[in-house]
């Protein structure tokens, strides 16, 4: 037995969510060849059918691109400091891809490790993320290569299988996505299922176990080389989190401001004496894989990566973890021989 709801008691439904006031985002067309997870306006807007993987991630619903810690108002020799509205409304994110979701949880553990974000929390609390089961993927998918696949439900309060017939199978994976779901849905005997998912690009065991003395291994140049530090890989990354904070106003007055940043940038690590332990491309394509694969597990338990490909799929020289951990693969296993 299962829970199902037909394609149009699911849009009804996104419509009663928008009428009452609450968020929502989800797949929608944002120019003529793109699609991107963006808040909706009318429920018709949300792709849910198909093979869809939009442009970005769904991180900037709780990680924005931009976000103000607080105003300041500088008046004489006082300082008026000012927080932003705590967030108080509810919202749902919908259609989001398994590996997407799955990014949250391994977020949650930066977020909350030598400081608890405020910002971020809340907005993990005020969100439910209700995911789509993949039923194709690409050549750039990878999620069983991590450990996850094209119904893991790791991050999901709700999963949909697409049925035939213009019908979803709904499991709720918790309290929230059960709630949000209550009443909504009908017994019935489908059940969905989804395929295997893309098969395993490379063996995490090893490169888990052997990347860690690699620091110096030429392969980290010979791959990378061609990176051009564009940064789109971290831009789209679901898991990627380099921030900086800056203050953006005047002497008047103005907002201390926490903006993306990406360790690809040239800039990233440059201090103000001139000098950069980072000054090449390649030692920055170093950093972002080692500390996916390496650095992030080894203090959290969980690789930084979902296997989405975004990195390689929206890089312009076609460079990306899984191109760098193949061909890193490839020239460590053959060094042992
Ligand atoms: S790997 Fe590709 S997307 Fe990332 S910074 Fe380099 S050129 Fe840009
Ligand atoms: S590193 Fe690449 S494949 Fe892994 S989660 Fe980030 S964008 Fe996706």
């Amino acid at each position: 037995m299962s829970e199902v709801i037909s394609a149009r008691a699911l849009r009804e439904l996104i419509g009663g969510w928008l009428k009452a006031g609450i968020r929502v985002a989800g797949p929608r067309r944002v120019a003529t060849d793109q699609v991107a997870y963006a808040w909706l306006d009318r429920p018709e807007d949300c792709l849910l059918g198909g093979y869809i993987h939009p442009h970005n991630s769904i991180k900037e619903f709780f990680f924005p691109r931009h976000e103000s810690l607080y105003e300041y108002r500088i008046e004489g020799k006082k300082i008026a400091l000012k927080n932003p509205e705590p967030l108080a409304d509810e919202r749902i994110v919908i259609g989001a891809r398994p590996c997407d979701a799955a990014a949250m949880p391994i977020l949650d553990h930066v977020f909350n490790w030598d400081f608890k974000d405020p910002f971020y929390n809340r907005r993990r609390e005020q969100t439910t993320v209700v995911t789509l089961a993949c039923r194709e993927h690409d050549h750039e998918c990878f999620c069983t290569s991590v450990g996850l696949g094209p119904d893991a439900e790791r991050g999901s309060d709700v999963m949909l299988y697409e049925l035939d017939g213009d019908m979803y199978e709904v499991r709720c994976v918790t309290d929230k996505g059960g709630n949000l779901m209550a009443g909504r849905t009908e017994t019935s005997q489908l059940t969905g299922s989804v395929p295997p998912g893309p098969a395993k690009k490379f063996d995490l065991a090893y490169l888990r176990e052997t990347i860690g003395s690699k620091f110096e291994s030429p392969v980290w140049t010979e791959a990378t080389l061609r990176c051009m530090a564009c940064g789109a890989c971290a831009y789209t990354c679901p898991t990627c989190h380099c921030f900086d904070i800056v203050d953006e106003g005047n002497a008047r007055g103005g907002i201390r401001a926490k903006n993306w940043d990406a360790c690809q940038f040239p800039m990233f690590t440059l201090h103000a004496s001139g000098h950069n332990p980072r000054n090449t491309q390649p030692q920055r394509q170093r950093q972002r894989v080692m500390h996916k694969f390496s650095i992030y597990p080894d203090k959290f338990g969980d690789v930084l990566c979902t296997g989405c490909g975004n990195c390689t799929r929206h890089c312009s020289v076609h460079l990306g973890v899984q191109t760098v951990l193949e061909a890193a693969e490839k020239s460590w296993r053959n060094a042992t021989v």
